[in-house]
Protein backbone atom coordinates (compact mmCIF):
# COMPACT_ATOMS: atom_id res chain seq x y z
CA UNK A 1 0.00 0.00 0.00
CA UNK A 2 1.33 3.58 -0.91
CA UNK A 3 2.11 5.14 2.20
CA UNK A 4 2.58 9.64 2.13
CA UNK A 5 3.09 10.01 5.34
CA UNK A 6 5.01 12.97 6.36
CA UNK A 7 4.11 14.78 2.73
CA UNK A 8 2.43 17.92 2.18
CA UNK A 9 0.44 17.58 -1.41
CA UNK A 10 -1.65 21.08 -3.18
CA UNK A 11 -4.22 19.53 -4.99
CA UNK A 12 -5.78 23.04 -7.46
CA UNK A 13 -9.67 22.11 -7.93
CA UNK A 14 -9.86 20.11 -4.74
CA UNK A 15 -13.26 20.98 -4.07
CA UNK A 16 -15.08 18.79 -6.84
CA UNK A 17 -15.06 16.12 -9.25
CA UNK A 18 -11.86 14.87 -9.78
CA UNK A 19 -9.76 16.52 -7.77
CA UNK A 20 -11.49 16.17 -4.63
CA UNK A 21 -11.44 12.52 -5.28
CA UNK A 22 -7.55 12.90 -5.52
CA UNK A 23 -7.18 14.68 -2.37
CA UNK A 24 -9.22 12.03 -0.37
CA UNK A 25 -7.47 9.22 -1.37
CA UNK A 26 -3.65 11.31 -0.76
CA UNK A 27 -5.15 12.14 2.73
CA UNK A 28 -5.97 8.46 3.31
CA UNK A 29 -2.71 7.37 2.25
CA UNK A 30 -1.38 9.47 4.96
CA UNK A 31 -0.48 13.11 3.37
CA UNK A 32 -1.52 16.36 4.64
CA UNK A 33 -3.58 18.04 1.75
CA UNK A 34 -3.91 21.50 0.60
CA UNK A 35 -6.92 21.88 -1.54
CA UNK A 36 -7.64 25.19 -3.86
CA UNK A 37 -9.97 26.78 -5.90
CA UNK A 38 -12.16 29.84 -6.48
CA UNK A 39 -15.40 28.86 -3.91
CA UNK A 40 -14.70 28.27 -0.35
CA UNK A 41 -17.64 26.17 -0.11
CA UNK A 42 -16.59 22.96 -1.93
CA UNK A 43 -12.94 23.37 -0.24
CA UNK A 44 -14.81 23.35 3.08
CA UNK A 45 -16.80 20.50 2.47
CA UNK A 46 -13.91 18.37 1.00
CA UNK A 47 -11.82 19.06 4.03
CA UNK A 48 -14.75 18.57 6.54
CA UNK A 49 -15.37 14.74 4.57
CA UNK A 50 -11.54 13.62 5.89
CA UNK A 51 -9.08 14.39 8.56
CA UNK A 52 -6.07 15.63 6.42
CA UNK A 53 -7.62 18.36 4.06
CA UNK A 54 -6.66 21.83 4.34
CA UNK A 55 -9.11 24.80 2.34
CA UNK A 56 -6.94 27.58 0.66
CA UNK A 57 -9.17 29.15 -2.09
CA UNK A 58 -7.29 30.57 -4.60
CA UNK A 59 -7.78 31.54 -8.57
CA UNK A 60 -4.59 29.55 -9.91
CA UNK A 61 -4.65 32.02 -13.35
CA UNK A 62 -3.69 34.79 -10.49
CA UNK A 63 0.23 34.23 -10.17
CA UNK A 64 0.50 35.98 -6.77
CA UNK A 65 -2.71 34.41 -5.36
CA UNK A 66 -0.75 31.34 -5.91
CA UNK A 67 2.85 32.46 -4.47
CA UNK A 68 0.14 33.38 -1.76
CA UNK A 69 -1.80 30.20 -0.96
CA UNK A 70 2.05 29.04 -1.30
CA UNK A 71 3.13 30.91 1.62
CA UNK A 72 0.28 30.23 3.89
CA UNK A 73 0.56 26.41 3.15
CA UNK A 74 3.72 25.84 3.85
CA UNK A 75 3.82 27.71 6.72
CA UNK A 76 1.50 25.62 8.50
CA UNK A 77 2.27 22.37 7.00
CA UNK A 78 5.87 22.41 5.53
CA UNK A 79 6.71 22.94 1.84
CA UNK A 80 4.86 20.65 -1.03
CA UNK A 81 6.75 17.81 -1.95
CA UNK A 82 3.43 16.79 -4.07
CA UNK A 83 1.62 19.11 -6.60
CA UNK A 84 -1.12 18.02 -8.67
CA UNK A 85 -2.65 20.51 -11.01
CA UNK A 86 -6.18 19.81 -11.79
CA UNK A 87 -7.83 22.93 -11.91
CA UNK A 88 -9.66 23.15 -15.32
CA UNK A 89 -12.39 23.55 -17.38
CA UNK A 90 -13.94 23.49 -20.49
CA UNK A 91 -16.55 24.93 -22.92
CA UNK A 92 -17.98 24.45 -26.43
CA UNK A 93 -17.94 26.18 -29.64
CA UNK A 94 -17.54 25.75 -33.11
CA UNK A 95 -13.79 27.30 -34.01
CA UNK A 96 -15.20 30.25 -35.92
CA UNK A 97 -16.82 31.51 -32.72
CA UNK A 98 -14.44 31.09 -30.40
CA UNK A 99 -14.14 34.62 -29.00
CA UNK A 100 -10.86 36.14 -28.10
CA UNK A 101 -12.15 35.76 -24.73
CA UNK A 102 -13.04 32.07 -24.91
CA UNK A 103 -9.46 31.10 -26.11
CA UNK A 104 -7.90 33.26 -23.14
CA UNK A 105 -10.21 32.12 -20.40
CA UNK A 106 -9.23 28.57 -21.59
CA UNK A 107 -5.91 28.80 -21.66
CA UNK A 108 -5.22 30.88 -18.86
CA UNK A 109 -6.92 27.97 -15.90
CA UNK A 110 -5.83 24.92 -18.08
CA UNK A 111 -2.61 25.83 -19.20
CA UNK A 112 -0.94 28.70 -17.24
CA UNK A 113 -3.08 27.86 -14.26
CA UNK A 114 -1.35 24.38 -14.28
CA UNK A 115 2.31 26.15 -14.87
CA UNK A 116 2.07 28.57 -12.04
CA UNK A 117 0.36 25.90 -9.38
CA UNK A 118 3.64 23.98 -10.27
CA UNK A 119 6.42 26.87 -10.67
CA UNK A 120 6.73 27.74 -6.78
CA UNK A 121 7.63 24.34 -5.60
CA UNK A 122 10.31 23.26 -8.32
CA UNK A 123 13.19 24.96 -6.32
CA UNK A 124 12.36 23.68 -2.87
CA UNK A 125 11.73 20.38 -4.66
CA UNK A 126 15.37 20.43 -6.23
CA UNK A 127 17.12 21.24 -2.94
CA UNK A 128 15.42 18.67 -1.18
CA UNK A 129 15.86 15.97 -4.12
CA UNK A 130 12.10 14.74 -4.20
CA UNK A 131 9.38 16.23 -6.04
CA UNK A 132 6.09 14.11 -7.71
CA UNK A 133 4.07 16.68 -9.99
CA UNK A 134 0.72 15.11 -11.78
CA UNK A 135 -0.88 17.15 -14.14
CA UNK A 136 -4.62 15.70 -14.89
CA UNK A 137 -4.85 16.56 -18.58
CA UNK A 138 -7.37 14.55 -20.82
CA UNK A 139 -7.56 12.29 -23.61
CA UNK A 140 -8.12 15.91 -25.13
CA UNK A 141 -3.93 16.27 -25.09
CA UNK A 142 -3.81 13.70 -26.85
CA UNK A 143 -6.28 13.43 -29.60
CA UNK A 144 -8.39 16.03 -31.10
CA UNK A 145 -12.08 16.63 -30.41
CA UNK A 146 -14.61 18.68 -31.71
CA UNK A 147 -16.23 22.15 -31.07
CA UNK A 148 -13.20 22.21 -27.89
CA UNK A 149 -10.30 23.91 -30.36
CA UNK A 150 -9.18 25.91 -27.07
CA UNK A 151 -9.24 22.92 -24.69
CA UNK A 152 -7.96 21.13 -27.21
CA UNK A 153 -4.65 23.36 -27.90
CA UNK A 154 -4.51 24.26 -23.78
CA UNK A 155 -4.57 20.10 -23.10
CA UNK A 156 -1.80 19.49 -25.76
CA UNK A 157 0.65 22.30 -24.18
CA UNK A 158 -0.17 20.55 -20.58
CA UNK A 159 1.44 17.52 -22.00
CA UNK A 160 4.54 19.59 -23.79
CA UNK A 161 4.58 21.50 -19.94
CA UNK A 162 5.16 17.95 -18.32
CA UNK A 163 7.66 16.80 -20.72
CA UNK A 164 9.75 19.66 -20.74
CA UNK A 165 9.46 19.77 -16.89
CA UNK A 166 10.30 16.25 -16.53
CA UNK A 167 13.64 16.92 -18.67
CA UNK A 168 14.63 19.40 -16.54
CA UNK A 169 14.06 17.82 -13.47
CA UNK A 170 15.15 14.17 -14.01
CA UNK A 171 18.25 14.04 -12.58
CA UNK A 172 16.56 15.52 -8.45
CA UNK A 173 14.19 12.73 -7.49
CA UNK A 174 11.53 14.51 -9.25
CA UNK A 175 8.81 13.06 -11.23
CA UNK A 176 6.51 14.62 -13.67
CA UNK A 177 3.75 12.75 -15.46
CA UNK A 178 0.19 13.59 -16.59
CA UNK A 179 -2.63 11.73 -16.52
CA UNK A 180 -5.45 11.70 -19.13
CA UNK A 181 -8.88 10.39 -18.39
CA UNK A 182 -11.28 10.15 -21.04
CA UNK A 183 -15.16 11.60 -19.96
CA UNK A 184 -15.66 10.95 -15.99
CA UNK A 185 -18.08 11.29 -14.00
CA UNK A 186 -17.89 15.00 -12.42
CA UNK A 187 -20.16 18.27 -12.11
CA UNK A 188 -17.91 19.10 -15.79
CA UNK A 189 -19.38 16.19 -17.29
CA UNK A 190 -22.60 17.06 -16.23
CA UNK A 191 -22.57 21.04 -17.58
CA UNK A 192 -21.38 19.45 -20.60
CA UNK A 193 -24.23 17.44 -21.20
CA UNK A 194 -26.68 20.05 -20.40
CA UNK A 195 -24.67 21.81 -23.49
CA UNK A 196 -25.52 19.16 -25.41
CA UNK A 197 -28.88 18.29 -24.93
CA UNK A 198 -29.72 22.07 -25.38
CA UNK A 199 -27.43 22.49 -28.15
CA UNK A 200 -28.99 19.05 -30.22
CA UNK A 201 -32.39 19.27 -28.94
CA UNK A 202 -31.41 15.84 -27.52
CA UNK A 203 -32.46 14.59 -23.86
CA UNK A 204 -29.84 14.49 -21.25
CA UNK A 205 -29.64 10.70 -20.90
CA UNK A 206 -29.28 10.42 -24.67
CA UNK A 207 -26.45 13.23 -24.47
CA UNK A 208 -24.96 10.94 -21.69
CA UNK A 209 -25.03 7.81 -23.64
CA UNK A 210 -23.29 9.39 -26.67
CA UNK A 211 -20.44 10.22 -24.39
CA UNK A 212 -20.43 7.44 -22.72
CA UNK A 213 -19.83 5.61 -26.16
CA UNK A 214 -16.02 7.60 -27.09
CA UNK A 215 -15.27 5.39 -24.45
CA UNK A 216 -14.98 1.77 -26.33
CA UNK A 217 -15.69 0.02 -22.60
CA UNK A 218 -18.90 2.27 -23.28
CA UNK A 219 -18.74 3.77 -19.75
CA UNK A 220 -17.39 6.76 -17.75
CA UNK A 221 -14.08 7.27 -16.12
CA UNK A 222 -14.61 7.79 -11.99
CA UNK A 223 -12.92 9.83 -10.24
CA UNK A 224 -11.65 7.32 -8.24
CA UNK A 225 -9.97 5.29 -10.57
CA UNK A 226 -8.07 8.39 -12.05
CA UNK A 227 -6.93 9.20 -7.70
CA UNK A 228 -5.72 5.54 -7.76
CA UNK A 229 -3.34 6.58 -10.73
CA UNK A 230 -2.46 9.61 -9.16
CA UNK A 231 -1.57 7.89 -5.79
CA UNK A 232 0.47 5.06 -7.85
CA UNK A 233 2.50 8.03 -9.48
CA UNK A 234 2.98 9.71 -6.01
CA UNK A 235 4.13 6.37 -4.30
CA UNK A 236 7.78 4.98 -4.19
CA UNK A 237 7.06 2.11 -6.83
CA UNK A 238 6.74 4.44 -9.83
CA UNK A 239 10.00 6.56 -8.90
CA UNK A 240 11.35 5.63 -12.54
CA UNK A 241 8.31 6.72 -14.35
CA UNK A 242 8.89 10.44 -15.27
CA UNK A 243 7.81 12.44 -18.96
CA UNK A 244 4.34 9.99 -19.11
CA UNK A 245 0.69 10.79 -20.51
CA UNK A 246 -0.96 7.81 -18.84
CA UNK A 247 -4.49 7.56 -20.32
CA UNK A 248 -7.32 6.56 -18.06
CA UNK A 249 -10.04 5.88 -20.92
CA UNK A 250 -11.03 2.21 -21.52
CA UNK A 251 -8.78 2.58 -24.62
CA UNK A 252 -10.09 5.82 -26.45
CA UNK A 253 -6.77 6.59 -27.43
CA UNK A 254 -3.65 4.89 -27.43
P1 LIG B 1 -14.99 20.02 -11.91
O1 LIG B 1 -15.69 19.23 -10.89
O2 LIG B 1 -15.68 21.16 -12.57
O3 LIG B 1 -13.63 20.51 -11.24
C1 LIG B 1 -12.87 21.58 -11.71
C2 LIG B 1 -12.27 22.22 -10.48
O4 LIG B 1 -11.35 23.23 -10.89
C3 LIG B 1 -13.32 22.89 -9.60
O5 LIG B 1 -13.13 22.46 -8.26
C4 LIG B 1 -13.06 24.37 -9.76
O6 LIG B 1 -13.33 25.06 -8.54
C5 LIG B 1 -11.59 24.38 -10.08
N1 LIG B 1 -11.19 25.56 -10.85
C6 LIG B 1 -11.70 25.98 -12.03
N2 LIG B 1 -11.13 27.13 -12.40
C7 LIG B 1 -10.23 27.43 -11.42
C8 LIG B 1 -9.33 28.50 -11.21
N3 LIG B 1 -9.22 29.51 -12.09
N4 LIG B 1 -8.56 28.49 -10.09
C9 LIG B 1 -8.66 27.49 -9.19
N5 LIG B 1 -9.49 26.44 -9.33
C10 LIG B 1 -10.26 26.43 -10.44
O7 LIG B 1 -14.47 19.10 -13.11
P2 LIG B 1 -13.51 17.82 -13.15
O8 LIG B 1 -14.06 16.97 -14.22
O9 LIG B 1 -13.26 17.26 -11.81
O10 LIG B 1 -12.18 18.48 -13.74
C11 LIG B 1 -10.89 18.33 -13.13
C12 LIG B 1 -9.83 18.25 -14.22
O11 LIG B 1 -10.02 17.06 -14.98
C13 LIG B 1 -9.87 19.41 -15.22
O12 LIG B 1 -8.54 19.82 -15.51
C14 LIG B 1 -10.50 18.78 -16.45
O13 LIG B 1 -10.08 19.42 -17.63
C15 LIG B 1 -9.96 17.37 -16.35
N6 LIG B 1 -10.74 16.37 -17.09
C16 LIG B 1 -12.06 16.16 -16.85
C17 LIG B 1 -12.74 15.20 -17.59
C18 LIG B 1 -14.22 14.92 -17.38
O14 LIG B 1 -14.83 14.28 -18.26
N7 LIG B 1 -14.81 15.31 -16.27
C19 LIG B 1 -12.06 14.44 -18.57
C20 LIG B 1 -10.71 14.70 -18.77
C21 LIG B 1 -10.05 15.65 -18.04
P3 LIG B 1 -13.87 26.58 -8.54
O15 LIG B 1 -14.93 26.65 -9.60
O16 LIG B 1 -14.35 26.79 -7.15
O17 LIG B 1 -12.67 27.42 -8.86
Amino acid sequence: MTTLTGHHALVTGGGSGIGAAIALTLAQAGAAVTVCGRRREPLEAAAAQQAGIYAEPADVTDRDAVLNLYKQAEKARGPFGIVIANAGGAQSAAAEKVSPQLWNDTLDVNLSGAFFSVQPALAGMRKRGFGRIVFIASTAGLKGAAYVVPYVAAKHGVIGLMRALAAETAKHGITVNAVCPGYTETPMLDRAVERIAATTKRDAAEARAALAAKNPQGRFITPAEVASTVLWLCGGASAGITGQAIAISGGETW
